[in-house]
C-alpha cells in the first residue's frame, strides 16, 4: 500500500505516521525528519535547507523531489510507503506521479487529517523534542514525567526553531497558499480520504484504519 498523509502543520501526522508503521509494516518517509537529520549532521543538504526551515518556508521543490525520487527507490519500499509531509505543492505532486509511473506504480490513498487553525497554533506551540532520541512530547496534552526531561532516553526537551509561534504563522500561511490546493487534486483523482482530525489519537488512528479497511 502507498500513502500519503496530507494536512497542516500540527494535524498529527507525524504521530499517525508511527503508528500506521506498525500496524501495515510498511516504511515512513518524511522529508521534514530527513531534512532536520541533513541539518543536524552539517550536510550540502543540510546547509541549503537550513534557512528556508528556520523561517517557516517551503525548501525548494527540487531538492525534496530528489530526495524522494531516490527514498522510493530503496528496497524496503518495495510493499509499499507512507509519506508524511509530501507532496507540499502541486508541481511536487506532479513529480511524484511521474516517478512512480515510471516504476509501475501508483499512489492507492490520500489521507486528509484535517484540524481548525486555532487547535493547530496550541498544539504546535506545546511541542517539545528530545535531542537525545527524537521521542516526541506536548507540555499539555502528553507532558514527560519530569518537566524538560525524555521519560524514555533522560535526554534534554528542546522546542524545534521552526514551532515558535510567529514561524508558526507562517507555516500555515504556507499551507493555505501552497499545499491545501493538493486537496482538490487529490480529490479529483478519486483518492482523497478526509478524516476528522479531532479528539484523541486512539480515535483518529481508529478513523484512519476504517477508511484504509474500507
Ligand atoms: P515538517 O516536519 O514536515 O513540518 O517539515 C519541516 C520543514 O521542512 C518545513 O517547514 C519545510 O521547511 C521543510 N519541508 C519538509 N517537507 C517539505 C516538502 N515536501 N517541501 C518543501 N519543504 C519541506
Amino acid at each position: 500500500m502507498r500513502l500519503i498523509l496530507l494536512g497542516p502543520p500540527g494535524a498529527g501526522k507525524g504521530t499517525q505516521a508511527t503508528r500506521l508503521v506498525d500496524k501495515c509494516g510498511i516504511p515512513q518517509i518524511s522529508t521534514g525528519e530527513i531534512l532536520r537529520a541533513a541539518v543536524r549532521e552539517g550536510t550540502p543538504l543540510g546547509k541549503s535547507a537550513k534557512d528556508f526551515m528556520d523561517a517557516g518556508k517551503l525548501v525548494p521543490d527540487s531538492v525534496v523531489i530528489g530526495i524522494i525520487e531516490e527514498r522510493v527507490k530503496a528496497a524496503d519500499c518495495a510493499p509499499g510507503f507512507m509519506l508524511d509531509g509530501f507532496p507540499r505543492t502541486v508541481p511536487q505532486a506532479d513529480a511524484l506521479k511521474d516517478v512512480l509511473a515510471k516504476m509501475g506504480l501508483k499512489i492507492d490513498h490520500v489521507v486528509s487529517i484535517e484540524v481548525p487553525n486555532e487547535e493547530l497554533v496550541i498544539r504546535l506551540t506545546g511541542r517539545r523534542m528530545c535531542k537525545g532520541c527524537g521521542a516526541g512530547y506536548h507540555v499539555k496534552f502528553d507532558p514527560p514525567k519530569s518537566a524538560g526531561v525524555c521519560d524514555k532516553c533522560g535526554g534534554a526537551l528542546f522546542q524545534r526553531d521552526d514551532d515558535k509561534e510567529e514561524t508558526i504563522r507562517a507555516r500555515l500561511k504556507v499551507y493555505e497558499d501552497q499545499t491545501a490546493p493538493l486537496i482538490a487534486y487529490y480529490r479529483q483523482a478519486g483518492l482523497l480520504r478526509p478524516i476528522e482530525g479531532m479528539g484523541g489519537m486512539g480515535d483518529i488512528f481508529g478513523r484512519i484504519v476504517g477508511v484504509l479497511n474500507g
